[in-house]
């Protein structure tokens, strides 16, 4: 676990960046003014607990920049979050949002806490003090956040609805992934999964490989990885054959049945001891002889200690920050596809612009169009991110950030900022 404990996804943010800005050959001034965030708000939360006593918890928002519109990107809740998680997500965000070519910026949220040890009373008071905190710098022309690990659509309501508080009118817009009677996109909650499950399809057609019957393993059972479950066999007829959650995975090569697993989950917590199928470690589950591996749960899974065990052809990255620098060169050499996160992931974020648009126009789409949209965007974006990785021969990941690169440098050019 040394790899863990020495791990900074902000070094891993700035180190892929640099890596970009050497072959894109980027003013010095611009690549530093990309080195950093534009700004941060670290706050204080005073939270009134279910026995009386008070605790205090820290969060922050992290607006990394914003040259081309609003700030958008998540907010966790996690035990182990650190203000430089929060920097490297924020980054990701801004990466993330140019390649998809969506007129925002990155920015990221998250609260320190152990969300599954609260109550839903807590968890309430903890989603209203921090817009009592962030909500200054929060709407939708300024920055717009959304769900990410551990955090759902009734949150984002909660929020939603003390921010209409202290504006004084429902702003539903700044904030997205709400449910759907509070200003929602239909096709949200699935988005992530099957934006990225159409980065596959593409991939797919461009190995030339045939995917229906192909195995799959995926690691995080949270939105992102119960929805690749289930549209994983709906969308392209794959047999997933394992899973996992916090608590460890299990394994059956006949195939696992989504609906099986996830009333299992709801009803015992975990995915772990499913009845019929094998227990096996979230870390036997990557080096499983798989056809498609989908990391879904958080970053750095995937490092120098493990690379040269993953088996998989296809690395479809719905986490954020799975797989290190030093994982991404060997993992290229070996030949394996990785769909890189900031390309694999991008569904949700898309739709969420599609929700922010949607609740600017107080028009709402069909989520038969929603789903039309979402492909177009993939598809458009995987196939020149592949492209391009094909030209310049480097990796997909190295080439997703020469394209997003290259468009927010442009934008900071334009404003004159460097
Ligand atoms: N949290 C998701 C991500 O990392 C979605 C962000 C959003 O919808 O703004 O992309």
């Amino acid at each position: 676990m040394t790899y863990q404990t020495t791990f900074n996804p902000f070094d891993m943010a700035q180190q892929q960046l640099d890596e970009a800005a050497e072959v894109l050959q980027l003013d010095p001034a611009v690549h530093q003014l990309l080195r950093q965030p534009l700004r941060e708000l670290h706050v204080t939360l005073p939270v009134k607990m279910d026995d009386g006593s008070t605790r205090i918890f820290q969060g922050f928002r992290i607006q990394y920049n914003d040259a081309r519109g609003p700030g958008k990107g998540g907010i966790r809740y996690h035990v182990a979050e650190t203000v430089d998680t929060v920097r490297a997500l924020a980054a990701w965000m801004t990466w993330k949002t140019a390649l998809l070519d969506l007129p925002l910026g990155g920015a990221k949220g998250g609260i320190i806490c152990d969300p599954k040890a609260l109550s839903p009373g807590e968890l309430e008071r903890l989603s209203r003090a921090y817009i009592r905190q962030v909500g200054r710098i929060l709407g939708l022309e300024k920055d717009v956040p959304a769900p990410d690990v551990y955090t759902t659509p009734q949150i984002m309501a909660w929020m939603a609805d003390e921010f209409a508080f202290q504006q004084g009118y429902n702003a539903f817009g700044m904030i997205t992934g709400k449910p759907l009677a509070l200003g929602g996109s239909a096709g949200r909650g699935d988005a992530t999964a099957r934006g990225g499950l159409f980065c596959l399809r593409e991939a797919g057609k461009a190995l030339n490989l045939e995917l229906p019957g192909a195995t799959a393993a995926i690691q995080g059972y949270g939105n992102a990885g119960s929805f690749a479950h289930k549209l994983g066999k709906e969308m392209l007829g794959l047999k997933v054959v394992a899973v996992s959650d916090s608590r460890g995975g299990i394994y059956q090569p006949d195939g696992l049945d989504y609906e099986q697993v996830y009333a299992h989950k709801a009803g015992t917590g975990s995915v772990v001891n499913f009845p019929g199928a094998q227990n096996i470690t979230n870390e036997a589950l990557l080096e499983l002889d798989v056809t498609v591996l989908i990391p879904a749960a958080l970053e750095n899974v995937i490092h120098e200690g493990n690379a040269a065990d993953i088996k998989a052809t296809f690395i479809i990255e719905l986490a954020n920050g799975p797989t290190s620098p030093a994982a991404d060169r060997i993992l290229h050499e070996r030949g394996a596809y990785v769909i890189p996160d900031f390309l694999c992931n991008a569904g949700g974020v898309t739709v969420s612009y599609f929700e922010m648009v949607q609740n600017a126009y107080n028009y709402y789409w069909e989520e038969s169009v929603v789903h039309e949209r979402l492909d177009a965007k993939m598809t458009r974006a995987f196939w020149q991110v592949h492209q391009l990785a094909t030209e310049k021969k480097v990796h997909n990941r190295l080439a997703a950030y020469l394209l997003a690169v290259s468009r927010v440098a442009e934008a900071v050019r334009l404003r004159g900022w460097a």
